[in-house]
C-alpha cells in the first residue's frame, strides 16, 4: 500500500489537496501529519547541497516508488515508460505574476510541460491560456473553482466544474480543448472518472510530488525532484494559487539536471 492509498484509506483525502487557492482555504488543515516539511518555511533560495539525478537506463523501466498501480479507466500516474521520458505538470495556474516566469523557463531548455488550470482562472487571463498553448504546452482541466474534494460534490456540481472548465479554456485559448483531467488534490472517485469519461478526458495524476505549494523549502523541492525521479515520472508543480517563487527557484536548478542527466520531456 503506498503512502497515498494509506492516507485515502484513513480518509485523509483531503489532507492531499496538493494545490494551493487563494479562496478556498486550500492551505487550512492541509499539512500531512509528522511532515516536518510542510508550513510556511523560510525561502532558502540555495540549496547547500544538490543530490545526484539516477539517470534513465535504456531499455529498462524500474517501478516508481509511490506510484499507484495503474488500472483501465483509472487515473494516470506515470508515462507509459519510454527509457527517458518523464513529464512535468504545472498546476493551478493561469498567474499573471507566476506562469510567465514558468514559460520563460520552460522555453530556455526547450521543455513541453502539461498545465492543469482552473477554468476561472482561465477565464480572468486569456492572454496567459494562450501564450501557455502558443509555446506548444498542453492544457489540461483542473475544474472551474478547484473545490477541497470534488468526490463530496453531487454528479451535477462534478458535471458543472469540469464543463465550465472545459467551456473556459477553450474560449480563452481560442478553440484548445483540454483532453486531460486533473482532479484537485488527486481526489477521484467513480463519478468523477464517470464525468471526466464524458468530456473525453483521460484523468491525470502524479508520481513526484515535493508539495512546493506549502512552500516547504527550495532544497526540499530540489531533492524530491532529483531523488526520486525515475523513466515514466509524472511531476507536480504549480505557478498559482499563492507564492511559487520556491517552485520557480528549485526548477531552475532541478530542469537542467534532470535534462544532463538524460531526461527528456513529455507530455502525459
Ligand atoms: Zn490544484
Amino acid at each position: 500500500m503506498t503512502r497515498r492509498s494509506v492516507l485515502l484509506a484513513l480518509g485523509g483525502a483531503s489532507l492531499l489537496a496538493a494545490c494551493g487557492n487563494d479562496t478556498t482555504q486550500w492551505h487550512a488543515g492541509g499539512e500531512l501529519p509528522g511532515d516536518s516539511h510542510s508550513g510556511e518555511a523560510s525561502a532558502d533560495p540555495t540549496p547547500s547541497v544538490i543530490p545526484s539525478v539516477a539517470p534513465p537506463t535504456p531499455g529498462h523501466c524500474p517501478a516508481i516508488p509511490g506510484a499507484g498501480t495503474p488500472r483501465r479507466g483509472g487515473p494516470q500516474y506515470y508515462l507509459p515508460c519510454k527509457d527517458t521520458q518523464i513529464a512535468l505538470t504545472v498546476d493551478d495556474g493561469p498567474d499573471p505574476q507566476y506562469t510567465p516566469r514558468m514559460l520563460a523557463l520552460l522555453a530556455k531548455h526547450d521543455i513541453r510541460a502539461t498545465f492543469c488550470m482552473i477554468g476561472r482562472a482561465a477565464a480572468a487571463h486569456p492572454d496567459l491560456v494562450k501564450q501557455v498553448v502558443a509555446a506548444g504546452h498542453h492544457v489540461a482541466n483542473h475544474t472551474y473553482t478547484h473545490p477541497l474534494d470534488l468526490t463530496k460534490q453531487s454528479a451535477a456540481q462534478i458535471r458543472a466544474e469540469l464543463h465550465r472548465a472545459t467551456d473556459a479554456i477553450s474560449t480563452a485559448s481560442g478553440g484548445h480543448q483540454p483532453t486531460l483531467f486533473r482532479a484537485p488534490g488527486g481526489a477521484w472517485s467513480s463519478a468523477v472518472l464517470s464525468e471526466c469519461g464524458t468530456l473525453g478526458m483521460r484523468p491525470l495524476d502524479w508520481s513526484v510530488d515535493p508539495r512546493d505549494w506549502s512552500r516547504p523549502g527550495v532544497q526540499h523541492i530540489v531533492d524530491t525532484i532529483l531523488t526520486r525521479t525515475r523513466p515514466g515520472a509524472i511531476i507536480l508543480e504549480h505557478d498559482g494559487g499563492g507564492d511559487r517563487d520556491q517552485t520557480l527557484s528549485a526548477l531552475t536548478i532541478a530542469l537542467p539536471r534532470l535534462l544532463d542527466a538524460g531526461y527528456t520531456f513529455a507530455q502525459p
